[in-house]
């Protein structure tokens, strides 16, 4: 099979532009067709890429000329736009030569979804900037990346996950030059980074692992970060696959690679098969010197936990609905509870079982994620099966109704996962456990995913479902089935309980409460979101309100005037007049406070030592 043949070069860094040629050796005669992705895998959105495309123009290479050099002049042959994101080239005679297409991408998007492109780096994937060449998607695809022209890109290097091509061309490690894949989803499925990144090493179970950091980081203590990712990522490659401990990207690449861009306050994460890309805070990174373990510096390994895991559990292991994917539109899965809401269990559990933190400070983590669910009155109405299948227009577009209408499946599902793993344990006498289930969907599902000549095959819910009977030996899946397609509560104070974790009930709060959830604009209140059932939504007060006074005294976001402290005079069932402005019209509602919800459970770790709780918790 011919491969097809991508170019891309920062054309002008300071206007966000990237250059790309698409060159196809024997297009299809018919005229042959084009199109860019409407959604990257992992973010589950229909983000129409295609729109960043400013300009694009076909070529076959001029009589006479046995092949055309990219980009140059050529024959210009008519391109045919058919929908928001493909083209159609007219029909080229057969034997007239390679087919180039050429455009230029908009590369300002500073998130991990799409491409960015300044004077100070360069990061794509490759659904943002690659037009896939239909009817052709299986064929090996080589591109080569090419440095910004100019003086001030002289010490750019490339971080990416792709295989340098072999040959004169090939790219050097962390150079520019030419790289391959096997096909357009492997080709879409690594990122690259360009720029003077920060770059630290690491070998876990003997397979190497880059670190790869964007932005001005002073101080960064690179070594620490290392060497707690490699416990980390030892820790999920042992419980895959305790007897070889063979990493999982061993069968497209020889490397993983971990790209962080580095902002004041970013945050976020996308996997992919031998990388992820990430965004975080300043804050958050480890300062050499300081070995404390922040809140920051745990969010950022969770993160990097939680992304790596995604290498086995849905790079790999997938949806039914995922293989293959479907770039053109919103593919629909229930199962997103399992790949993001178990990915989500483990994560923080991999920094306990790593020894990033302590029993107590993954206690803490437990009942944050707890309280966070309860906090939401959207559980009651959504199941997680729900909320998996309607990702696309729910879960990815949250609306200020958002906490009264949708659950989260990371939340929740990783909620589920630990019902499920605690009952499996108790149930077995801790003769199994979660752990089987994800040995057991790997081997099944994910390990030969990309192996030559695999029949790939995703996982459907009813085989989720009699998996987790086989494995546990005794009939779960009647309770899973509430679970994820049921809006009840979770038993997990009497399942906590059996490992050593006591529950403190919740209590009803004492004060007085609107019911209401605000934000700070330019030294004025706004109502962000107004709950189910609270005092505010009774007296009618509405997202969007300007709240300005309660009881005639005036409402501040910081200081005296902070809504919580006014209402600290009132008690429940009390009455005040609330002045807000919605659109530019002032009106007075009368509100009756409520009592404060609930407050949140309390877990507390029991005995100290506490093997059924050190079988769990420990590697
Ligand atoms: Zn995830």
């Amino acid at each position: 099979m011919k491969p097809i043949h991508y170019a891309i070069a920062p054309l002008q860094p300071e206007a966000h532009l990237f250059a790309v040629t698409v060159t196809v050796d024997d297009p299809d005669p018919a005229g042959q067709r084009f199109s860019l992705p409407a959604w990257i895998p992992g973010s589950y959105m229909i983000r129409e890429f295609a729109r960043h495309i400013v300009r694009i123009e076909a070529r076959t290479p001029r009589k006479g000329r046995s092949r055309s050099t990219e980009g140059a002049a050529g024959e210009p042959v008519a391109l045919v736009k058919l929908d928001k994101h493909t083209w159609q080239a007219a029909p080229v005679e057969p034997g007239s030569g390679p087919l180039t297409l050429s455009y230029e991408v908009y590369a300002w998007d500073l998130s991990v979804r799409a491409a960015h492109l300044d004077a100070t780096h360069g990061f794509f994937n490759g659904t943002s900037v690659f037009l896939a060449a239909e009817g052709r998607q299986d064929r090996p695809c080589i591109v080569d990346i090419h440095p910004p022209q100019g003086e001030a890109y002289r010490n750019w290097r490339v971080a990416t996950a792709l295989r340098e091509a072999p040959g004169r061309l090939g790219a050097r490690r962390y150079g520019f030059g030419r790289y391959q894949a096997d096909d357009y989803d492997e080709l879409v499925d690594h990122p690259v980074e360009m720029g003077e990144f920060a770059l630290g090493t690491f070998k876990a179970c003997g397979a190497q692992h880059d670190v790869v950091f964007t932005g001005r980081v002073p101080n960064l203590d690179m070594e620490r970060i290392c060497r707690d990712l490699k416990q980390i990522c030892e820790a999920q490659i042992r419980l895959f696959e305790p007897r070889t401990a063979q990493a999982p990207f061993l069968d497209s690449n020889r490397r993983y690679v971990f790209m962080t861009m580095v902002t004041s306050d970013g945050y976020g994460g996308l996997e992919h098969r031998a990388s992820t890309a990430l965004m975080c805070a300043r804050g958050d990174l480890p300062v050499r010197g300081n070995a404390e373990m922040s809140e920051g510096y745990r969010g950022f390994l969770g993160l990097c936990s939680h992304e790596y895991f995604h290498t086995w559990n849905v790079k790999r292991i997938k949806p039914a609905a995922f293989v293959p994917y479907r770039l053109e539109s919103e593919t629909y899965t229930p199962l997103l509870w399992l790949f993001e809401g178990f990915t989500s269990y483990y994560d923080d559990l991999m920094l306990v079982r790593s020894g990033c933190i302590d029993e107590a400070q993954y206690v803490a983590l437990l009942e944050k994620s707890w309280n966070g669910v309860l906090r939401g009155s959207g559980r009651t109405k959504q199941s997680v099966a729900e909320s998996s299948f309607d990702a696309w227009t729910k879960y990815y577009r949250q609306d200020e109704n958002a906490p009264n209408a949708i659950v989260s499946y990371y939340a929740k599902g990783s909620l589920i996962a630990l019902a499920l793993d605690l009952t499996i344990r108790s149930r077995t006498a801790g003769k199994r456990s979660l752990d089987d289930v994800m040995r057991a969907l790997w081997r099944r599902y994910g390990r030969d995913f990309y192996a030559p000549g695999a029949a790939q095959r995703g996982v459907t819910e009813a085989e989720v479902h009699a998996l987790v009977d086989e494995i546990a030996g005794v009939r779960l899946s009647t309770q899973l089935r509430a679970w994820t397609e049921g809006t009840g509560e979770l038993p997990l104070a009497p399942l906590l309980r059996g490992f050593g974790i006591e529950t403190q009930a919740r209590k009803p709060g004492r004060t007085a409460a609107l019911g209401i959830k605000t934000r700070a604009e330019d030294g004025w209140v706004r109502i962000a979101q107004v709950l189910d059932g609270g005092a505010g939504q009774a007296a009618g007060l509405s997202a969007g309100d300007l709240l300005v006074a309660i009881d005639g005294l005036r409402v501040t976001p910081g200081g005296a005037g902070q809504a919580d402290k006014l209402l600290a005079r009132y008690r429940a069932g009390d009455t005040v007049s609330c002045h807000v402005f919605r659109r530019d019209e002032l009106h007075a509602l009368t509100v009756t406070l409520a009592r404060e919800p609930a407050t949140e459970y309390k877990l507390k770790l029991g005995e100290a030592r506490h093997p059924v709780r050190s079988r769990w918790l420990s590697r």
